[in-house]
């Protein structure tokens, strides 16, 4: 054991030092991999803290560990999610084994790309041989390359046991990893703090290298990779128990979401030929097989300096009144409303005044307006891509969109005029939304982007044309030759490489009976959803526009169970005045008629879902935050003027109004008493009903209490779901998780229906479970009373409720109550169906 020792750390780059419990990734914050510092990187290079030796480098470039001569290990992390972009954006200035002095160079990156490609940028120090240390300098503000931060003392050094344990040395089977990046430092973080607890001697094996299974700077330099085969070794008296719990920990993915490998069998058998699988999440339902299509945007050449004001400032107008055209004309021949209003927000970016106003700035100075005007978006986008909201981040994608189309137009490029061969997967870096509205969806079966997220534009467009589309992959999906088949199966977020010819049987024969399904669901659009057993069910959609309450009527949907009406408002920099607000809901309200139901939210914003004319503070967990009827009950103006413009539609439809995230039942009788007092202001004899989103475990629980005082209630399982599992609903690494299906939010279903019905009010469900076809027996046996779904859906869970017997739908709800995870529900209901529900009418069709 060394001597204690004085050590200075330095910083490790410049820029903003962020308090670690604030890094948005629970393996840093909770210092998972040790304790340290973070910090938000204003420089671009990464420079030692300490002299030693580097112990790792990861082969991505994006981690590096130095262990000094006394054994301190120090870990540093440069972004979050790195691992993801396979070593773009970075240049790696060491090797493995190399003799650092503090302060030099270690690894040199292109922030700009990692910002626009990873989740974050924020730069993690760690001191991972767990040394305390103390701040020699402030904890928060600034801080300079090599400015002195942390001091420790290297008292621990690097702690082998101090008794070499004695016995027989065990090996585990030999698996295959299921990480998608191997064990890079969260994986091997988990691995390693799982193996500490263990007093056994542990080696983790891969081929003839080996390491110690505690030691994360170990297991990160033996460089594994999805598919690698590995063993475990342990020797002591609970060898045994640390074979089997850390076999386990590495089949399941040490703490990623994965999808388990074959496991293989003796060490000595031939290898089997890995099934590749990139992994990222769904952005539009459905899969596909077909050939690989790279597609890249060109580098652009832009000077500087301009060739005089006037010149500059004249290439500026034109080419923005050229985009102004293009988008236009995109808007009046898109195909749906989806790219409408793409198109519209693209023309709204255009004609930003403080993009203009940066521009026009930057070509007085001299600059060319290529440069002006690529410098004015990109910081505009930098400020989106900073914001807590994943909303805003999105928008900065589209700002992207609208500079290059502004850029080649200065600059006179043209697209080329893309040939896609039949049966296309696309993949592309980023796919800007121009580009997918262009798309020919007669020649593409699918879309596989590394950037994006489940509510990016280009999402939505793909939902909007059918196609198949994942995002948030890995970037070696960018390394694929154009041609080579590829099966895109985006309902479960995997692209498979080299698929199996058995995969891809399967896959075909699961798309004939979905494309015959769904011929026979629409034919049947109209009649009513009545179980088999005579049970009515009211099917209602969810909507956020005119154009798609009209799709949903003719589709057989039985009014408007949730209408989002802050998606009317989000794309917008000024509030909707009071008379587009009456004109809007009053057109919604005669498309639907006096008939049926209509159910208008309230503003559901705050958090996660900013909207651009609320000034609104930032908040550390949005999604705890003022969100939904808290911030409205807090500017009780915005709320009354919506419930006076919602009251305009008294007599149109079969009103009703909905309040989200209600948790208390003072916020129910707060609203009811405004809405109340609007109604009497403006004489109306008639009120609408009220009711209240059940998406807070709170409000579930206390139904009952709730019940008397409301006329429906409505279950938000999105919302709700993120609530009862602590799971963030838009974190692509709990996505498989976060799953309304768990037993804890059906009993919170349950609850809340026994409530409701125990006073006689009506129980419905909005969120995306009630478009899932396997839940509609479970939520009709839990006693749901509507289900209002995605409007393309509204087919398929009609024509579902027509295929079940109530009382059958009882028995399986009851009894998937009390298993013990969402999988093993969706198993029990997998089977239920087989057995239960008679395909041959489809299969006549
Ligand atoms: C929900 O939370 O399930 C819901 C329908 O509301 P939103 O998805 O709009 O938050
Ligand atoms: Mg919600």
């Amino acid at each position: 054991m060394a001597t204690p020792q004085q050590l200075q750390l330095l910083a490790p780059l410049s820029g903003v030092l962020i308090p670690m419990d604030q890094v948005p990734d629970p393996v840093f914050a909770n210092r998972v991999i040790g304790d340290g510092l973070c910090i938000d990187p204003t420089s671009s290079a990464l420079c030692a803290p300490l002299a030693g030796v580097i112990s790792n480098v990861q082969a991505s470039g994006h981690a590096v560990s130095i262990t000094d001569d006394h054994g301190v290990q120090v870990l540093l992390h440069i972004g979050l999610d790195t691992v993801n972009l396979g070593g773009q954006g970075f240049t790696r200035l060491v090797e493995e084994g190399q003799r650092v002095a503090a302060g030099e160079t270690l690894i040199e990156f292109d922030a700009d790309y990692i910002a626009l490609h990873a989740r974050s940028l924020m730069t993690l120090m760690l001191v991972v041989s767990g040394e305390p240390f103390t701040w020699t300098a402030a904890q928060t503000g600034l801080v300079e390359t090599g400015q002195p931060l942390l001091s420790l003392t290297s008292a621990h050094a690097i702690r082998e046991e101090q008794v070499a344990p004695t016995g027989e040395v065990i090996f585990s089977d030999v698996l295959k990893l299921p990480n998608p990046n191997g064990l890079h430092a969260r994986p091997a973080a988990v691995f390693a703090q799982a193996a500490k607890v263990f007093s056994a001697k542990i080696y983790l094996h891969k081929q003839q290298a080996e390491a110690n299974a505690k030691s994360l700077v170990a297991i990160m330099a033996l460089q594994t990779a999805l598919g690698d085969s590995v063993q475990v070794s342990a020797v002591g008296e609970d060898a045994q128990a640390a074979i089997s719990t850390l076999s386990r920990l590495l089949a399941e993915g040490c703490g990623e979401s994965v999808t388990a490998l074959p496991v293989t069998e003796p060490c000595e058998s031939v290898e089997p030929e890995v099934l590749t699988v990139l992994r990222g999440v769904c952005a539009s339902p459905g899969s596909a097989l077909g050939q690989v299509m790279q597609i890249t945007e060109p580098s652009l050449d832009i000077k500087e300096s301009g060739a005089g004001v006037k010149t500059e400032q004249e290439a500026l107008t034109n080419a923005l009144i050229e985009a102004q055209m293009a988008l236009q004309h995109l808007r009046d021949t898109a195909g749906g409303s989806a790219q409408e209003e793409i198109f519209k927000a693209h023309q709204e970016l255009l004609d930003d005044p403080s993009l203009l106003d940066q521009a026009q700035a930057l070509i007085a100075e001299g600059k060319s307006a290529a440069f002006a005007w690529r410098a004015a978006t990109e910081s505009t986008a930098a400020l989106f891509r900073q914001s807590a909201s994943p909303l805003l981040v999105e928008r900065a994608a589209d700002l992207a969109d609208v500079c290059l189309r502004v850029l080649k137009l200065i600059l006179g490029l043209h697209d080329p005029v893309l040939t896609l061969p039949h049966g296309t997967i696309l993949i592309a870096d980023q796919l800007t939304p121009s580009q997918t509205a262009g798309l020919d969806v007669t020649k593409v079966l699918g879309i596989v982007t590394v950037g994006g997220g489940a509510t990016s534009h280009v999402a939505i467009l793909a939902r909007a044309f059918a196609l198949p589309a994942i995002c948030g992959v890995p970037a070696q999906v960018l390394a694929l030759a154009n041609g080579s088949t590829v099966l895109l199966d985006a309902d479960r977020g995997e692209l498979q490489l080299n698929p199996d010819p058995l995969a891809i049987e399967q896959l075909q024969a699961r798309r004939e009976l979905q494309r015959l399904r769904h011929q026979h669901d629409h034919a049947q659009a109209t009649l009513a959803a009545c179980t088999r057993d005579g049970h009515y069910i009211e099917v209602t959609a969810n909507v956020s526009s005119l154009s798609e309450t009209e799709q949903a009527m003719g589709l057989g949907g039985a009014g408007v169970g949730l209408l989002r009406s802050e998606f009317l408002y989000l794309d917008r920099n000024h509030a909707p005045t009071f008379d587009e607000q009456v004109s809007t809901y009053s057109a919604i309200a005669q498309a639907v008629g006096p008939s049926h139901n209509l159910v208008v939210r309230t503003l559901d914003v705050g958090g996660d879902k900013p909207l651009a004319y609320v000034p609104m503070d930032r908040e550390t967990n949005p999604f705890l935050g003022l969100r939904g009827i808290r911030l409205c009950l807090e500017r009780p103006q915005l709320l009354r003027e919506q419930f006076r413009a919602i009251l305009g539609s008294v007599g149109l439809t079969r009103l009703h109004i909905m309040l989200p995230m209600v948790t208390q039942i003072s916020e129910l009788h707060l609203a009811r008493q405004m809405l109340e007092e609007e109604a009497q202001a403006l004489n109306l004899v008639e009120r609408p009903k009220l009711g209240i989103m059940i998406e807070v475990p709170a409000a579930a629980l206390m139904a009952d209490v709730f019940a008397p005082y409301v006329d429906f209630f409505s279950i938000g399982t999105n919302d709700l779901t993120q609530y009862t599992l602590a799971m963030d609903r838009d974190h692509p690494r709990l996505a498989s998780q976060a799953d309304s299906f768990h037993p804890s939010v059906l009993r919170l279903i349950a609850m809340t229906v026994k409530g409701a019905h125990a006073h006689g009010k009506w129980v419905g469900v909005c969120g995306a479970m009630a478009s899932e076809r396997l839940a509609v027996p479970l939520l009709l046996g839990l006693g749901v009373d509507e289900l209002s779904v995605s409007v393309p859906q509204i087919p398929a869970i009609k024509a579902a409720v027509r295929e079940v017997d109530l009382l059958d739908c009882k028995a399986i709800a009851e009894q998937v109550q009390s298993l013990e995870s969402a999988e093993e529900v969706r198993e029990a209901l997998r089977l239920y169906h087989e057995a239960t529900v008679d395909i041959s009418p489809v299969l006549e069709n």
